[in-house]
């Protein structure tokens, strides 16, 4: 139990909501730990921005699309070979969306 205790201090240290030694704990909170609240969510919606454009086979933007998925190839990738292997990969991890392109296929 003495572990949490010292664990919620810290926390409470931390965020700037520990008795504070002027203005109410929230001012402390938002002008303090809370402000970094916004940059996070930007770098976060950074990371998601390029890993949704980014090749299906490396770290390069994706301008070429791979037919029947969602993927996307860069130019070193942009092969017939590589887009059937992409195919395939999505083909085998997910069978119920090629189903319903190819329902003779069954
Ligand atoms: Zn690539």
């Amino acid at each position: 139990m003495h572990v949490i205790s010292l664990v919620w201090h810290w926390l409470l240290n931390v965020t700037g909501t520990f008795i504070p030694p002027s203005g109410s704990k929230w001012y402390n909170f938002w002008s303090g730990f809370g402000s970094d609240l916004g940059e996070a969510v930007i770098i976060g919606s950074l990371i998601g921005l390029y890993r949704h454009h980014k090749c299906a086979s490396c770290w390069r933007i994706g301008h070429h699309p791979v037919e029947g998925t969602p993927y996307k190839t860069c130019h070193k990738h942009a092969t017939i070979d590589s887009h059937k292997k992409l195919h395939e990969e999505h083909e085998h991890k997910y069978p119920e969306q090629h189903k319903l392109l190819n329902p003779s296929e069954q």
